[in-house]
């Protein structure tokens, strides 16, 4: 009679906890039942036992005998403290007389030690009450997951992500996923900080909802790419805040599948710093330290350029070239420092009379030179001779009391059809300035 009370708990319960599902049929008749709790009990990992109110096994299957290591009549009769070390009876105990007492199902984790072995092993245990016909409680029956394996992989991979995520959250990088709405799935703490918002809050939304329009439309032109051609792209973004900051980016996105939906993850290292110092690098190789006019360097590449494209396209250009006159004497007379202030007062009065697409460099000492895209030779005459008037009639102070006063020689010339290299050109234009130097200076010559 006790036997069927048993069952009639353990079926309805653990067949439910089991998740197997039994016709209602094969529980008619008590012999049936008894076999298939049985045949159920011993086919799962689980541990399944009853016990009466003293707490003494009434019933264990199969993998409770494993568990304890002896036959089933050396454990039908004893209690835990049978085979349990203090620690583990303690807890046994008291949830078996929590469910004893309260009439009701306990959910529980804890750590059982089988006595003299140092076997610790988590279990996840579901307790029951047994009722009799007329609703006493006369036992309880429960059910031992051993969940040790599950728990240390959980304890791994926390730990893992745990890692993982201070390791997202402290590289120099934006590092974000998106899918194909275009909705943030993840931020690091990088992109949280820039879009300025916590990265709860920013998960889920939009990108077009959290950045500046023309930021969040250069990102996705990038994405979409990643989409179509389902490839890594490497590329640069540059992308203008809406305070006008020009950022720049390094970035590698990847094509990836989370939860069967399509998403790009991103890897955005701000370049602004080392872009802003390489063009500064590059500015600085081209500018001429004593007047900040382009630099020999810098005018020779551009007049290759400017060459290529007058013979292309059939566009004149014109040359001037510039030399101050006696100019050593300046030094000579007043010192290297007021040679210094001449070149710099020089330099402004050419670069005044200039257009903004004419290059000017000071390609030596005291000579200069400067590129006149598509200009006439009347134009070019007229643009020296009057920056000739011009340095002329220029008083330059220097120091305080010093007033001084220097002339220019011109050599001008044109692309002509004769013409090989930009060399060429430049051999012209530097003896018509020898012609100007030769006649007396102060003077325009074309050749
Ligand atoms: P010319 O009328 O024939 O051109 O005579 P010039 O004295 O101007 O020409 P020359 O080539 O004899 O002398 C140029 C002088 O320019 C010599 C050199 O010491 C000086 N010089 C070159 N670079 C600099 C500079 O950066 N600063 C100063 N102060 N002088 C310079
Ligand atoms: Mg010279
Ligand atoms: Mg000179």
């Amino acid at each position: 009679m006790a036997q069927l009370l048993i069952l009639r708990a353990l079926s309805n319960d653990f067949i439910d906890i089991l998740g197997i599902h039994v016709p209602d049929s094969s529980l008619n008749s008590t012999v049936m039942q008894l076999s298939l709790l049985q045949q159920i009990s011993n086919t799962v990992d689980a541990f399944i036992f009853s016990k009466d109110l003293q707490g003494n096994y009434t019933f264990v299957n199969e993998s409770g005998l494993q568990l304890f290591q002896c036959p089933l009549n050396e454990i039908i009769g004893f209690n835990a403290s049978h085979f349990y070390d203090e620690d583990s009876c303690i807890n046994i105990n008291k949830t078996d007389q929590e469910v004893l007492r309260k009439a009701q199902k306990t959910t529980y984790e804890h750590t059982n030690c089988i006595k003299d072995t140092d076997k610790k092993r988590i279990y996840q245990t579901i307790k029951k009450p047994i009722f009799d016909d007329q609703g006493n409680v006369i036992g309880l029956c429960g059910v031992s997951t051993d969940i040790t394996k599950e728990k240390h992989l959980q304890v791994i991979l926390d730990e893992q992500k745990q890692l993982l995520h201070t390791v997202l959250d402290n590289v120099e990088a934006h590092v974000y996923m998106k899918n194909e709405d275009r909705r943030f799935l993840y931020v690091n703490s990088k992109v949280a900080d820039s879009i300025g918002l916590p990265a709860s809050e920013i998960v889920g939304q939009l990108e077009t909802d959290l950045l500046a329009e023309k930021e969040a439309q250069e990102f996705h032109q990038n994405d979409r790419e990643v989409f179509q051609k389902n490839k890594i792209l490497r590329t640069k973004e540059t992308v203008i805040t809406t305070n006008g900051d020009e950022l720049h980016y390094l970035t590698v996105k990847v094509p990836i599948s989370i939860n069967n939906e399509r998403a790009i993850i991103g890897f955005s290292s701000d370049v602004t710093e080392i872009y802003r110092m390489k063009e500064q690098f590059k500015l600085l190789a081209n500018t001429d330290y004593l007047t900040n006019l382009y630099n020999r360097r810098f005018f020779m590449e551009q007049g290759e350029r400017e060459f290529s494209r007058a013979k292309r396209h059939q566009t004149p250009f014109a040359i001037i070239s510039v030399d101050i006159d006696y100019f050593k004497k300046i030094n000579d007379d007043f010192g290297h420092p007021a040679g210094d202030h001449v070149l710099k007062i020089v330099s402004q009065l050419l670069l005044k009379s200039i257009r903004k697409e004419d290059i000017l460099a000071r390609i030596g000492g005291e000579e200069f030179t400067i590129i006149l895209p598509e200009t006439t030779l009347e134009n070019a005459n007229t643009l020296a001779e009057r920056t000739r008037e011009c340095i002329q009639n220029e008083i330059i102070i220097y120091p305080k009391e010093i007033k001084l006063n220097v002339t220019v020689s011109m050599g001008v010339t044109l692309l002509k059809p004769e013409d090989k290299s930009f060399d060429d050109v430049l051999i012209r234009v530097d003896e018509a300035l020898y012609e100007a130097k030769e006649n007396g200076r102060n003077k325009v010559y074309y050749l």
